[in-house]
């Protein structure tokens, strides 16, 4: 069968990552997560002692970094930075670094080198820019208070551990599976609980919705068919 590239973009939170791995590990298919390659350049800037607006360095650093990620988690130059990268600071410092357009060319391409060969790969641009023309496109979202839940879950975001109230929160929304080249794209959310469950919405083609949630991410909005770009991310 030839190789296919599916790409699940939306904003933080919305818990693209349990169903990038679950896709993933169903189909036999690499999983990339590219806001952790973002959050693992910025790991090294720091650690390296690099200013997080040095484009030119940032850059160089981008492309020679070693970054491997697989089942155990992420590394970067043999340094093993899977909890070290889901911090706040780690938050605010990739995202600073994902402002800088070489970093993102760099990483743009290696994303496309990684996808070659089939991929679950999960991000915010995937579906637009470093795969527009994916088989399999996946726009998923959550409400605000679901994807603030969601993080507050993730152990490394919160002193308290979350998990509990992430877990009784988990019982909206819902995801689906567009094709390229359907007709509408969806927006849901899925349960904090790890299940996906129906009620995504349709949100039409080449919308230009804003965010409306926290963190750094956009709410639901945008969406994409047949290769057109969605603008639901915000900033
Ligand atoms: O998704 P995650 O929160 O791990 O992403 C880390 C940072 O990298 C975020 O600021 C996100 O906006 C950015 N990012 C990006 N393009 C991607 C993936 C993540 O700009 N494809």
């Amino acid at each position: 069968m030839r190789p296919i590239i599916i790409a699940i973009d939306g904003p933080s939170g919305a818990g693209k990552g349990t169903l990038a791995r679950r896709l993933a590990s169903l189909l036999g298919y690499p999983h990339v997560d590219t806001g952790a390659m973002y959050r693992a350049v910025a790991w090294k800037a720091q650690h390296e002692g690099l200013p997080l607006d040095d484009d030119l360095a940032l850059s160089a650093l981008a492309v020679r970094a070693r970054i491997e990620q697989d089942g155990q988690g992420i590394r970067i130059d043999g340094h093993e930075v899977t909890r070290a990268i889901r911090t706040p600071a780690i938050d605010q410092a990739a995202a600073q670094v994902a402002r800088l357009p070489g970093v993102r060319a760099v990483l743009v391409e290696r994303q496309r080198a990684l996808g070659a060969a089939g991929v679950v790969m999960e991000g915010r641009d995937i579906g637009t820019v470093v795969f527009p023309d994916a088989d399999v496109k996946v726009y998923l979202d959550a409400s605000a208070e679901e994807r603030a839940r969601r993080r507050m879950s993730d152990a490394e975001h919160s002193a308290s551990g979350g998990g509990d109230v992430a877990r009784a929160a988990g019982r909206s929304g819902g995801t689906e599976f567009q094709p390229a080249g359907g007709v509408g794209a969806w927006c849901g959310g899925g349960g904090a609980d790890g299940r996906w469950r129906a009620g995504g919405r349709v949100v039409g083609s080449g919308g230009a919705g804003r965010g409306s949630g926290g963190g750094d991410g956009g709410g639901c909005g945008g969406g994409a068919v047949a290769g057109r770009a969605w603008g639901g991310v915000g900033g």
